[in-house]
């Protein structure tokens, strides 16, 4: 795939009609800081808590936007998508409160709790065995069959957009930033980000952070060509992801200023300072930015530093065992 941005990819002023558009429907999330954080790694760090947005992650932002983007005849038929994970949820809500149905494609194996919140926001489940099917192909077959509209987790002009009010409204809280760090699985996030910081964040470096073992996006920047990992071995499920995207990737490449990799035990060690010391209940992806800076990866000496923390969907039982106990 080249890394030419399609006609009718997303501008910075799509991320800010979208953050209109998103007024009063989703969370402004709170900003928090804190004095060990800033002397630990010597910056001023300003965290946006998407774990505290409505469904627990920031993709209710982008399933909000493009389910509001849709025509009358579209709501009417209703949305189709596949995710095991926040996208699911963000998806199934969303669509409740606009009164449009939603099917979404699960493994039959994901975890009995995600199925039955995305069955419990009222959206139809649809199974698949991962070993015989590929679950874009059942999502495009259903689409087709029944008129459904396809909302993807992040390779969408609307999605992306919602994606990026994150910094936008970052942007309006915190002021001036000299360095963004933003999570990276597919690349929704980053890409929306990324345009809402040229925008409005003039001087502000960009940087995506990615899991070691899931290097596919900063593989793909560095080199510019699309790379793919398959089924990566990471403890940050909401980044294993194979590739950037038709949109995401000529985004990221032109908007982003580098990409850099953190491996599970730097995302362990955030996530325990994170719960320990900040009170905040985060999931594994949740931490890679932060993980970025506390590790060393990235150095932000005196600068003023904003750090998304994408989400907070962690089983706290299975917190504890992530944390060794
Ligand atoms: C989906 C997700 C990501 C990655 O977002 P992309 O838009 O796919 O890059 C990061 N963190 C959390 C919590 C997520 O749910």
């Amino acid at each position: 795939m080249s890394d030419a941005l399609p006609a009718d990819a997303p501008s910075a002023a799509d991320v800010a009609a979208a953050a209109q558009r998103l007024a009063g429907r989703v969370k402004r999330t709170p900003l928090h800081c804190s004095q060990q954080v800033d002397e630990r790694v010597g910056a001023r760090v300003l965290f946006k808590c998407e774990n505290l947005q409505r469904v627990g992650a920031f993709k209710f932002r982008g399933a909000t936007n493009a389910l509001l983007r849709l025509s009358p005849e579209q709501r009417a038929r209703g949305v189709v998508s596949w995710s095991s994970g926040n996208h699911a949820q963000a998806l199934a809500r969303a669509s409740r409160e606009q009164g449009v149905a939603a099917t979404i494609v699960m493994p039959q194996d994901a975890p009995a709790i995600k199925l039955a919140a995305t069955r419990g926001y009222g959206a139809e489940v649809v199974l698949y065995d991962r070993q015989t099917a590929v679950r874009e192909e059942i999502g495009r077959q259903l689409a087709a069959e029944r008129g459904l509209t396809i909302v993807p987790p992040y390779d969408h002009p609307d999605v992306i957009a919602g994606q990026g009010t994150v910094a936008w409204e970052l942007a309006e809280q915190a002021g001036h930033l000299d360095l963004l760090l933003v999570p990276c699985g597919g690349g929704g996030l980053l890409s929306g980000c990324a345009l809402a910081a040229k925008a409005r964040l003039p001087g502000c470096r960009v940087v995506g952070v990615e899991p070691a073992a899931a290097d596919d996006a900063t593989r793909s920047f560095k080199s510019g060509e699309l790379t793919k990992v398959h089924e990566p071995d990471t403890i940050c499920d909401g980044a294993r992801t194979p590739s950037l995207g038709r949109y995401t990737f000529p985004l990221v490449r032109r908007n982003v200023d580098d990409m850099v990799t953190v491996d599970d035990d730097a995302v362990r060690a955030a996530l325990r300072f994170l719960l320990e010391r900040l009170k905040l209940v985060i999931e594994p992806t949740g931490a890679l930015a932060y993980a970025a800076l506390h590790s060393g990866a990235v150095q932000a000496k005196g600068q003023r530093v904003g750090v998304v923390i994408s989400g907070g969907n962690v089983d706290v039982a299975a917190l504890g065992e992530l944390l060794g106990g």
